[in-house]
């Protein structure tokens, strides 16, 4: 059974100019910055080893990596080109971070249509990895809120692409992880919004039976994602907080927001996260909800980007960064999976403090890689323990396999090629849209070298 090692020069060398989230794997590449459109294909001449366009590095593992090789980051390609208040279609370049959109939109009362736990990525970001918010139930992912893009493609060809124009090439680039080619610029339906405010209620449950119990009854709640309680055992396994929110009703200021202020600011210590901390983390995260049901009104940014609060919070992880493990399983296996997979992470003792745990919807994904599928998904993070977290992981991954779920490659760093092709067994076909010059090391791993498949 094959795993990745670790690389025990990781953690001795100096970081290197672009990471994933997780910081792990650390590869060296050249970062070649894009500022126009018309940049693109033309860097490419007299580079060795392949490129990848890239947004804000906010992937956990190596999907916006490329190891020796070239990352042609897109961040000055930041242009808001148009925007139609009548449909709410904002049409920007593909460097434009969701931060920027919202800071155009909100005060002009728009809001987006999907968004993740961060605002620090970039919407040709969003666009690849077809990401899904707390409103997938009733809205779906990223990709169903993007009318057309434009794709370069490395010999100079540029296509637009929509539902109607180019399908082929734009279900494969929706979810498409950056290989089918630059998206040079992309439409993106906005929804009306009155106010900043959400409408909040958080209900604490314990176990899997009360939280599909309240997915049930809060069924109709546009977002929806609980917090669960994934290192203990007996009577508090899998005990968590059922969170909702709507966007407040009531017309109300919509000012711009304010820049966070705090930095995580150093490395901590391998040994400050461990069983005693996380399980102590856990306890007061769950009791600081002191009622078994509050309602609130609060402020988006808290709502849906808590941890956008303290920049760099990755570094909590220490030098040797993290893995995020992230599936999602259909709903016929959607239960005994779930809880077959929390009491393997509770054995284990390397659960984290930032477990998640929803309800994907029946609203079909665009893409043809997209991960999104209806049932549950968990998501949560390890820190990197040598001999033990990819043994684990490698577990965690066959045990999603035999539920019939799949992981999410965006927040990958330990699929095993056999893994990846039982998950996405469409990656042949998906295969055929690859742009030649582009590649990832994420690609490189899960298709054994054989990038072409
Ligand atoms: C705190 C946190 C919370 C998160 N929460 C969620 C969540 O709730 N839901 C979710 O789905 N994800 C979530 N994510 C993951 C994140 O949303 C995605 O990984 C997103 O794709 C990152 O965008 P980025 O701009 O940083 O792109 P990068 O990470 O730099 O790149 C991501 C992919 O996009 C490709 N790419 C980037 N720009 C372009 C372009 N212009 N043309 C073609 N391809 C391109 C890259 O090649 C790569 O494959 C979270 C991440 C963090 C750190």
């Amino acid at each position: 059974m094959s795993h990745p090692v670790i690389d025990p020069q990781a953690a001795k060398t100096a970081p290197p100019a672009f990471e994933s989230w997780g910081r792990y794997p650390r590869y060296d590449a050249k970062i070649v910055p894009l500022n126009w459109q018309n940049d693109f294909p033309g860097v490419l001449a007299g580079l060795n080893n392949g490129a990848l366009p890239v947004g804000l590095g906010r992937s956990y593992g190596d999907v916006c990596l490329l190891k020796g090789g070239n990352l042609l980051q897109t961040t000055g390609m930041d242009r808001l080109i148009d925007f139609d208040p009548a449909t709410g279609v904002l049409t920007a370049e593909s460097g434009v971070s969701l931060a920027q959109v919202l800071d155009f939109a909100v005060p002009r009362g728009f809001f987006l249509p999907v968004t993740p736990g961060t605002k620090y990525v970039t919407l040709g970001g969003a666009i690849a990895n077809d990401i899904h918010g707390k409103n997938h139930e009733a809205v779906g992912s990223f990709g169903n809120h993007v009318p057309s893009f434009e794709l370069l493609r490395s010999d100079g060809s540029r296509r637009i692409c929509s539902p109607t124009e180019n399908p082929d090439w734009y279900a494969a680039t929706i979810g498409g992880m950056g290989l089918t080619g630059l998206i040079a610029w992309a439409q993106l339906r906005l929804r009306p919004i009155v106010s900043r405010k959400i409408d909040y209620e958080g209900i604490q449950f314990h176990g899997i039976d009360e939280f599909l119990d309240l997915k049930q009854r809060y069924r109709h709640a546009e977002y929806s994602v609980s917090w669960v309680d994934c290192a203990s055992t007996g009577k508090n396994f899998a005990r968590g907080i059922y969170m909702l929110g709507e966007h407040a009703k009531d017309p109300d200021k919509l000012r711009p927001s304010p820049e966070p202020k705090l930095v995580f600011p150093f490395n901590a210590p391998g040994f400050a996260l461990n069983h005693a901390t996380v399980s102590l983390f856990n306890s007061v995260f769950f009791h600081k909800q002191i009622k078994p049901h509050v309602k609130q009104v609060v402020d988006y940014e808290p709502f849906f980007y808590p941890l956008d609060k303290i920049l760099h919070w990755n570094r909590m992880y220490g030098k040797r960064g993290l893995v995020q493990f992230q599936y999602a399983i259909p709903w016929q296996n959607a239960k005994e999976g779930t809880i077959a997979i929390l009491r393997e992470i509770a054995k284990s003792g390397l659960a984290s403090f930032l477990a998640v745990l929803k309800a994907f919807g029946e609203i079909p994904s665009l893409g043809t890689m997209s991960f999104p599928q209806p049932g549950i998904m968990l998501a949560l993070d390890f820190p990197i323990k040598p001999d033990l977290t990819f043994p684990l992981l490698q577990r965690l991954g066959d045990m999603t396999l035999e539920f019939g779920g799949r992981l999410y490659s965006a927040k990958d760093a330990a699929m095993t090629p056999k893994q990846f092709q039982a998950f996405y067994p469409q990656c042949q076909q998906f295969a055929r849209f690859r742009d030649p010059m582009l590649t990832s090391s994420f690609w490189e791993r899960v298709t054994g070298g054989e990038s072409t498949l």
